[in-house]
């Protein structure tokens, strides 16, 4: 840190980087400064005072978060305090949990090559349980029962300690109670049960407990609105304790209660004022906003300024206004795309890189459509939060062949890929499979007991996964998924759907080669970590962590294209150009969080923050559209735009649709191209004689209509919109022998 890093913040966020050995909460609105704070808190430690990195431990909200700060570290620290065995510990709650897990498997419990199940993976172990013990889904819906337990886990309970609440209650424990027998049979944990045991470990194990409150001097959250209670409880483990006095280490949480936006899985901003009490924290405050534009922080402010439930905080800014919020309605999803994707290409014309714009919207089905779009008009662009990498089909293939290597039992696994590619091997045969291999204690010891010619299949099946799991059993990672996606028959088979599809062919074999890619990458990671395992050892490391990053968006983020992504995965992100899409009511807010549908009010808060993060994610442009007709869940539903949208004071806003004309020759309703004046064009400003809207005409290019007049002086410079033969065209006014008409 030796460039004066500190230089760079200002007085409060010096305060709070510099704070000396304590708890501390630092309270602030979005784009103040929260993670740069904590991440030069990191900085400072180890460089000003000496702490040692790896007693530094960092939680973020995300994966990718986590990869951003060791980054931004790497370039204020010696890069070895971020990497290396030794160096800061830097994760999302669950990527803690996991490597504490995996240094410590058989004292929580685990076999060392236990594996993660993912959502999907969760739901197929718990529709399998019910079929095994013939409950209908009428009767528990697979959905409802994994909510269930995700709920109670979440709050730290587990089966033994719940009084069954009648009938239903019981059936439901029991199932519960199954449904970790079976866990525990295969040697999986689901994504709640990562942060359970790892609390548990701690809770229980006092000899660990001390070793990591002796090791954890500092322990930094990011997005701590967020935390939920066992996740408050764990790190309630590692903490000091200021009552007794117990060593441990200090907690630094950063966070905002306006952004709270986690509530229905059970995070509690609440605890945001529970931990200033309980741990006497110093509370700092930082008011000044970094990112968004004086108009874009005002909407944010009105929009929030009608919650009730708020810590209450003010945040201003000295970048000035900054343009006026763009506004279009349009007449259904289509219109309000092709508005957003002609816009986009005008901004992306206008010199900005495709990455630093992006399109919001409240649900991920909303994706499509721009997509649409996007692709016809040729604009690079990546969707964050859809099928994402290690949730597509084809790479979930190839990771349950890769984990029955390692883990013989992952039944979910096993039925993956029994049968793909197609062996022979009928559901009766399967079904019969799983019954021998309950006596049995296991799939593999069981084949033989089966006959016929299902049973053959099954058998040579068998003898595939023997002889892979030798074959790979010493290669090193990259080599080994190669050698299992070809000798599997995965590879086989999506290059015979050439002949059917081919632009899914080359996509599914695209994403199978990159699988290897991420095995490649996944060793350098390893080794950086100081980890250097060899065969089956990395593939488990490799699946776990294949595991953890399903869910969550890829890697490789600084291609240029247009992010799209809905608010929730924009959560700590900025962009130069954010289009917030889809701003109906019943859309977003939600249908579910609305009174007429059932919601409640605190439902709407949540919604409101949502929309707060959603603004603030804006630096300098900000669009919100709506549509009035949307098809929606199958049919076509006219809504009255967003009560959010009307939250905003009209003087913040221009529309850029709108029913009257504003000069002869705007074509208001049609095109993006009509942008109408920024607020630092010229239009308004004393002197200048151009203004928006005026029709010109042009000694080469023919009559026109002026969209836009940008800068002063020489560089003064006009967008107009002439015939369809010309275009639209950007013209220094000093040089073009323009003529007002
Ligand atoms: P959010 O609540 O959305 O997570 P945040 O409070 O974490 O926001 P940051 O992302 O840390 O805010 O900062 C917002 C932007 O402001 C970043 O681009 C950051 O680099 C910039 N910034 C923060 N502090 C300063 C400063 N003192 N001087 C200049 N830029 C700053
Ligand atoms: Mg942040």
């Amino acid at each position: 840190m030796t460039d004066g890093v500190l230089d760079r913040l200002d007085p409060q966020q010096r305060r709070a980087v510099t704070l000396p050995p304590g708890h501390a909460l630092v309270l602030a609105g979005a784009g103040s400064g929260k993670t740069r704070v904590l991440t030069h808190r990191i900085a400072w430690l180890i460089e000003r005072e000496g702490v040692d990195p790896g007693a530094i431990l960092a939680v973020t909200f995300t994966n990718k978060a986590a990869r951003e700060m060791r980054e931004r570290l790497a370039q204020l620290v010696v890069p070895a305090a971020v990497d290396g065995q030794r160096g800061v510990w830097l994760g999302t709650f669950h990527s803690i949990a996991h490597r504490l897990l995996r240094r410590h498997a058989t004292e929580a419990g685990l076999p060392t090559a236990f594996q993660i199940l993912d959502a999907a993976d969760q739901l197929a172990l718990v529709k399998r349980l019910l079929k095994r013990l013939a409950v209908p889904e009428a009767m528990v819906a697979p959905r409802e029962l994994v909510g269930f337990i995700n709920a109670h886990k979440e709050r730290g309970e587990r089966p033994e300690e719940l009084a069954p609440q009648g009938a239903r209650g019981q059936l439901f424990l029991t199932l519960w109670q199954e449904y970790e027998a079976a866990c525990a049979r295969e040697g999986v944990v689901d994504f709640a049960e990562l942060l359970l045991r790892a609390l548990e470990l701690l809770h229980r194990n006092e000899t660990l407990r001390a070793h990591y409150r002796q090791r954890f001097q500092h322990v930094l959250v990011d997005e701590f609105q967020d935390t939920n209670p066992l996740q408050y409880r764990w790190l309630q483990q590692l903490a000091c304790d200021v009552a007794t006095g117990e060593v441990g280490a200090w907690l630094f949480c950063v966070g905002d209660d306006d952004q709270a936006i986690y509530g229905f899985r059970g995070a509690m901003s609440a605890l945001l004022a529970r931990f200033q009490q309980e741990y006497q924290a110093e509370l700092v405050r930082l008011e000044r906003n970094y990112r968004s534009a004086g108009n874009i922080l005002a909407a944010a402010n009105a929009i929030i300024a009608n919650n009730a439930s708020r810590l209450g905080k003010k945040l201003v800014t000295d970048r000035g206004e900054g343009e006026p919020i763009r506004t279009f309605e349009a007449m259904d999803e289509g219109q309000e795309a092709q508005f957003v994707v002609d816009e986009i290409g005008a901004l992306i014309r206008d010199g900005w890189s495709a990455d630093e714009i992006a399109v919001l919207y409240r649900t991920n089905a909303m994706s499509r459509v721009f997509e649409h779009h996007l692709l016809a008009a040729g604009i690079p662009y990546r969707v964050y939060g859809g099928v994402r990498f290690f949730d597509r089909a084809e790479i979930k293939h190839a990771i349950a062949y890769l984990r029955l290597l390692v883990l013989p039992d992952d039944t979910n696994a096993l039925l993956r890929v029994i049968n793909v590619p197609a062996r022979g091997i009928g559901a009766k045969t399967v079904e019969q499979l799983l019954a021998a291999a309950e006596s049995e204690g296991h799939w593999e010891a069981a084949v033989n007991k089966l006959g016929g010619r299902g049973g053959a299949a099954v058998q040579r099946f068998a003898a595939l996964i023997d002889e892979l799991r030798d074959a790979t059993a010493t290669l090193p990672l990259p080599d080994a998924i190669a050698l299992v996606i070809e000798k599997s028959g995965l590879q086989a088979l999506f290059a015979e759907e050439a002949t059917r599809d081919r632009a899914a062919r080359e996509e599914r074999l695209e994403n199978l080669a990159a699988l290897v890619d991420a095995g490649h990458e996944f060793v350098t990671e390893m080794a950086r970590e100081g980890i250097t395992a060899t065969g089956h050892e990395m593939l488990t490391l490799f699946l776990q962590h294949a595991a953890l990053e399903s869910g969550e968006m890829q890697a490789g983020s600084h291609e240029r294209a247009v992010r799209l992504m809905t608010v929730h995965a924009a959560k700590g992100l900025e962009f130069g150009a954010v289009f917030l899409v889809g701003l109906e009511d019943g859309v977003f807010p939600h249908e579910n969080a609305l009174p007429n549908f059932g919601g409640d009010g605190a439902g709407l808060e949540e919604e409101r923050r949502l929309m707060y993060v959603a603004v603030t994610r804006a630096k300098e442009r900000l669009y919100l559209s709506w549509a009035a007709s949307r098809f929606w869940h199958g049919a076509s539903r006219y809504r009255p735009v967003s009560r959010f949208v009307t939250e905003i004071p009209e003087t913040l806003l221009l529309p850029l649709s709108g029913r009257k004309p504003r000069a002869p020759g705007w074509d208001a309703e049609s095109s993006a191209a009509s942008s109408p004046p920024s607020a630092h064009t010229s239009g308004d400003r004393p002197g200048s004689s151009w203004q928006p809207g005026q029709a010109v005409r042009h000694p080469k290019f023919g009559e026109g209509v002026i969209l836009q007049v940008e800068g002063s002086g020489v560089h003064q410079q006009a967008t107009v919109r002439f015939g369809p033969s010309v275009g639209v065209k950007r013209l220094l006014l000093s040089v073009a022998k323009l003529e007002a008409l």
